[in-house]
């Protein structure tokens, strides 16, 4: 699905947070390109600067050193290009699904007819439909989760940007959501930056696998998974793919517990 064009390119990335009295290096030297329908995902240990590199290409936060293009373009700051879907959707728990939604396209100016029909779009779209004047406590986790990615969506971003989305849902609902995700990818054709920790999630979604160094955050490996889809959890090409991404990440998960011992 993924074309030759480079859609988001990262040039020697490296963040630093500093307040004065604690120094952390997130992320050092970080080169990343990704092509146009792309989906990317990044697996790393624990505080590896996974989220990092994502706020950044988000535009939540400024690299100490590099620069991120999107479309050719440098990023400053945020923009409706970039669609987020955070770990926990944080839904305004006073308006309704449809309300959710259409929110972000009202406050960007979209007249409210057509506001309403594109949310309606996107909330078909992620399988929520009958369920627009709902409110979030109404919801399951998996269904927040869907209207978390319907309103990413709405915007028609460039680039979706998914940080660890499913990493609060059940074993099976997590599941489900993957092969939702597959099934919306597939229509939408966006380009995705995807965070995750857990291998079977990333071998499952990808076409390309960035594994992370511990901290600071550097590539250690690329592995492209060209498996059709929708990919078998227990195919012997995907087993075999999960056990070079899983003999990667080991060492540097050890390297990243050690590093928690000598600072804890
Ligand atoms: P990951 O997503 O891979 O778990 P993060 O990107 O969240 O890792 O964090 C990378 C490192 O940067 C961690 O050590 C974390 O504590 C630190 N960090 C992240 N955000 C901030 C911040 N706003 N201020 C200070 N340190 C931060």
């Amino acid at each position: 699905m993924k074309t030759d064009k480079i859609k988001l390119k990262a040039v020697g990335i490296t963040k630093i947070f500093d307040d004065g009295t604690h120094r952390i290096t997130a992320i050092q030297d970080f080169n990343l390109e990704v092509r146009e329908n792309e989906f990317t995902v990044i697996v790393g240990p624990s505080g590896c600067g996974k989220s990092t590199f994502l706020y950044l290409v988000a535009g939540f936060e400024k690299p100490t050193k590099g620069q991120i293009f999107l479309d050719g373009k440098l990023i400053t700051g945020p923009g409706p290009d970039r669609g987020f879907v955070f770990q926990e959707p944080t839904l305004y728990p006073w308006k309704t699904v449809l309300g959710n939604v259409m929110f972000g396209l009202e406050i960007m100016g979209m007249p409210k007819q057509e506001a309403k029909n594109k949310a309606m779009k996107y909330i078909t779209m992620v399988g929520l439909k009958g369920f627009e004047n709902a409110y979030p406590h109404t919801l399951s986790g998996g269904m927040k989760q869907r209207v978390g990615i319907a309103r990413a969506l709405a915007y028609d971003p460039e680039v979706l940007l998914m940080d660890e989305p499913f990493g609060a849902l059940d074993a099976q609902t997590r599941k489900v959501m993957q092969q939702e995700l597959m099934r919306i990818w597939e229509k939408t054709k966006k380009t995705v930056i995807f965070v995750t920790h857990s291998v079977i999630e990333a071998v499952y979604l990808a076409d390309t696998i960035v594994v992370m160094t511990a901290r600071p955050g550097r590539i250690k490996g690329i592995i492209e998974v060209d498996l059709p889809r929708p990919r078998s959890y227990t195919d012997k090409r995907y087993l075999s793919i999960r056990e070079k991404v899983l003999t990667l990440l080991e060492e540097e998960v050890t390297k990243s517990l050690e590093l928690q011992r000598r600072t804890d």
